[in-house]
């Protein structure tokens, strides 16, 4: 089950995207410099079906796209609700995901997402901004994930 914590309309996380990015729970990894370690615990409500078309029906004529921003501990669970949104919105609202994963786990399909963001946050290395970052942020064109990290660099 997933459960979020907050959520707010945001600019910079997917680029040329208006983003409604929800914050979700229960976070498995520990990364050192964390900026949300908050999201470690498993609190707030759980996000469904139900919850997801509330949120679409409140801000759907606002954004562009819905990001998850974690739910790790239970990856099926995210593909599920992005799958969800795009047959909802017949894909007129994108979807994306932040996984602190190294990879896309197997189980998963690219195909069900427009952006992807992988890798662990590390402090030495910075975030998506920083050109020494570890982490890889993808567009996903066709169920194929291209490299767009450099896009972060270019605003
Ligand atoms: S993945 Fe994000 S929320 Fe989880 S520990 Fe790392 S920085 Fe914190």
């Amino acid at each position: 089950m997933l459960r979020f914590v907050n959520y707010d309309i945001v600019f910079q996380e997917v680029p040329g995207e208006v983003t409604l990015a929800i914050n979700l729970s229960n976070c498995p990894f520990r990364c050192k410099g964390c900026h949300s370690p908050y999201l470690r615990e498993n609190t707030g409500n759980e996000l469904d079906e139900e919850t997801l078309s509330g949120l679409l029906e409140r801000y759907g004529k606002a954004i562009t796209c819905v990001c998850f921003m974690g739910g790790d501990a239970t990856p099926e669970s995210v593909e599920h609700l992005s799958s969800f949104l795009k047959n909802k919105t017949d894909g007129r609202i994108k979807t994306g995901w932040y996984s602190g994963r190294e990879a896309l786990p197997p189980q998963c399909s690219a195909r069900n997402f427009d952006y992807i963001k992988l890798g662990a946050y590390d402090e030495r290395l910075g975030g998506l901004d920083s050109r020494t970052t570890n982490q890889r942020f993808y567009r996903i064109e066709d169920g194929r994930m291209i490299d767009a990290t450099a896009s972060f660099l270019q605003k």
